[in-house]
């Protein structure tokens, strides 16, 4: 049977079915209490924006590391620090369709795997403005 994987409206990560069962309700919208105490902030969503301004102003077809987002939205010393929020942001959008996750061109899962990603428009082009 085909099973929705349920995803945290903040991290964007997948929510575990134990998490979802220990919630004792159907909608759950957080993978950790981190998260929905952390909430989402008008900084994550200007991180999502500028995630899709920078790829709409690249090649059809080009893919750019997060730490060019977190470069181009915090100052000298900040975007290291930085570098998670616009990762979260990217998997939210991912989520929402509108951008793919990316590994050596390929897309990825990154609720399942770590390491180096890379950020791209969908194949089917347009993002809704
Ligand atoms: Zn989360």
């Amino acid at each position: 049977m085909l099973r929705v994987e349920r995803i945290c409206t903040v991290c964007g990560r997948g929510i575990t079915r134990r998490r979802q069962w220990a919630s004792g309700r159907n909608e759950v919208e957080y993978c950790s209490d981190a998260c929905r105490s952390r909430g989402l902030t008008e900084l994550d969503r200007e991180a999502e924006k500028a995630i899709v301004d920078l790829l709409e102003r690249r090649a059809v077809g080009a893919s750019i590391c997060p730490s060019e987002v977190a470069r181009a939205l915090f100052a000298d010393d900040d975007w290291r620090i930085e570098m998670e929020r616009v990762r979260m942001a990217a998997r939210r959008l991912q989520r929402a369709g509108r951008i793919q996750i990316v590994r050596n061109g390929r897309p990825i899962n990154p609720s399942k795997t770590k390491g180096p990603i890379r950020l791209r428009l969908r194949d089917d082009g347009a993002i809704q403005a």
